[in-house]
């Protein structure tokens, strides 16, 4: 392995590891929503329309199954942080993995 990459190895283990000393990752994602009623009286089905909410929903695929809870904003704010560790984990083992193929590939023992 080349050291430009075995630095950028060390410069992710030292990210992660913060990461994971927080405990603070989740995956899945929180997305707003605001919804109409059926209620033709109702101020969402005015012109213009003024729908509910915003109301906040946290999703997560579990074994293909999308599972979902509502929470307040202030949960919202307290979890999107702990959701964008989860995508940045993702993204720090994508590149430890380009870089083993790229160590992989660069093997002089493949055979021609
Ligand atoms: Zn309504």
């Amino acid at each position: 392995m080349k050291v430009a990459e075995r630095q950028e190895a060390q410069r992710i283990a030292t990210e992660l590891a913060a990461i994971a000393r927080s405990g603070q990752v989740l995956a899945g994602t929180i997305t707003e929503r605001r919804t109409r009623c059926s209620n033709p009286n109702c101020r969402c089905m005015a012109d213009p329309p003024e729908p509910h909410g915003p109301y906040y929903q946290w999703t997560r695929k579990i074994r293909q199954k999308t599972v979902g809870r509502w929470m307040s904003r202030e949960q919202r704010d307290d979890y999107q942080p702990w959701i964008d560790n989860h995508r940045r984990i993702k993204e720090l083992l994508a590149r430890l993995e380009e870089i083993g193929e790229a160590a992989l590939a660069a093997d002089p023992r493949w055979r021609r």
